[in-house]
């Protein structure tokens, strides 16, 4: 059983009391200003040598998995992730040819199938496990969209309250799913930053629990979780890259401590190479890796849940990044859009384009030509193409009617195989 959790400042190295709860380092985080990413974001840790010890002479990921991987996640009982089934998302293996006519085969995990359609549900799901067992029954988020849906889905399940703040900007269609899961949407006269600050002095009045992504450590833990089902799903084996769309970093943290976790249990012997995808017009990240002082520039991509100005892990990512050998490619709207499309028509996976950013990413690898792996690829889709249907809607033409009448089906059906 766990809640042996302890929260660990990778930039002081400060650790607190282990069952402690801080959402961000107090040291770290009182140097954070507007301009600059979020300093004191914490990491999780777990007495790896005592699990290891536990489990001895049994195949340790089996006895993890067994546990419902409760040994390495800051919750004690399974029951208190509620009844709707996150994660156990399907990974299939897909096709795609190369500009010289090659055929590559790569994987495709969708986490699109979660119940509220996004990545986001593992972290909103293990945020209100942690709620529930503290026995708080409301959770407020700052939010543009995906993560504000997803806890209200989640909460909805769980029969807890969920408070959304967000700009006055959100698009009605992003606040139809927080209304629908009959949460309370709360319209700010701000941008997200301005939800974000609210939300933080709501916790502190009104006693809430904040599920700000970048701000509550549990985030992280609960999005790792897509690194032990990778994992499990290939038997073991490690995909020979795996393409991840970057706004905040918060997701590719969470792959890379999953994987971190099973490192330090000896359950794999090497990270995988993961590769951040960003948009150009949203590089923010990627273009500060090798940066002292951070250099900003407003994000225009149309890929909206990776449009991020300040990204709020930051600090986190870069470190994953350099300590992994990982790697960055950089795409174009254009790219993203093509991806979107090339998934939608080759795969039947309608994806939204932050999530096919990352499809993005491959195809340029891909055709750079440096893919000489023998093991496929994985590419992380982290939403549905339903969740943002404005964006495709303006790079589509849909069809002149016709009369119903076979001849004139007849005429398009030739003029369409010309
Ligand atoms: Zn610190």
């Amino acid at each position: 059983m766990s809640a042996n959790f302890t929260l660990f400042c990778s930039q002081c190295h400060y650790s607190f009391p282990p069952g402690k709860f801080v959402y961000v380092c107090p040291q770290c985080s009182h140097k954070n200003t507007t301009n600059t990413p979020p300093h004191g974001v914490l990491k999780t840790l777990y007495p790896y040598e005592e699990i290891k010890e536990k489990y001895k002479g049994a195949p340790l990921f089996t006895q993890l998995k067994k546990n419902q991987f409760l040994d390495i996640l800051p919750i004690e009982k399974a029951e208190s992730m509620g009844p709707l089934k996150v994660g156990q998302t399907p990974l299939y293996t897909f096709k795609t040819e190369k500009e010289n006519g090659e055929i590559i085969p790569f994987y495709l995990k969708d986490d699109s199938q979660n119940p509220t359609f996004s990545f986001k549900d593992r972290a909103s799901q293990l945020v209100s496990a942690y709620a529930r067992e503290q026995d708080i029954d409301t959770i407020v988020a700052a939010s543009t969209g995906n993560a504000g849906s997803s806890l209200a889905g989640i909460c909805a399940s769980q029969k807890q309250r969920a408070i959304i703040i967000v700009p006055k900007t959100a698009p009605p269609a992003k606040l139809l799913q927080i209304i629908m899961y009959g949460a309370t949407p709360v319209l700010v006269d701000g941008n997200y930053d301005a939800a974000f600050d609210l939300s933080l002095e709501a916790t502190r009045y009104f006693g809430w629990f904040n599920r700000n992504t970048g701000y509550n450590p549990f985030t992280i833990e609960g999005k790792k979780t897509v690194a032990f089902e990778i994992f499990d799903q290939l038997k073991g084996k490690l995909p020979s890259r795996i393409f991840v769309s970057v706004g905040d970093g918060v997701i590719i943290s969470g792959i890379y401590k999953g994987f971190e976790d099973l490192l330090q249990l000896g359950v794999i012997k090497k990270m995988p190479v993961i590769v951040a995808v960003q948009s150009s017009k949203s590089d923010n990240l990627l273009r500060n890796m090798q940066n002292d002082a951070f250099e900003m520039r407003p994000a225009t991509t149309l890929a909206d849940s990776i449009s991020v100005d300040y990204p709020r892990n930051f600090f986190m990512t870069r470190k994953f990044l350099q300590t992994y050998k990982g790697e960055g490619i950089i795409v174009s709207d254009e790219e993203i859009m093509q991806a979107a499309s090339l998934l939608a028509r080759e795969t039947g996976i309608f994806a939204e384009p932050a999530s096919a950013a990352a499809m993005a990413g491959f195809l340029k690898f891909l055709h750079k030509g440096n893919y000489d792996e023998n093991f496929p690829a994985l590419v992380l889709s982290t939403g549905s193409g339903l969740k943002d249907i404005q964006t495709p809607l303006k790079k589509i033409n849909l069809p002149q009617p016709i009369k119903p009448n076979i001849d004139a089906l007849k005429t398009m059906v030739e003029k369409a195989e010309q």
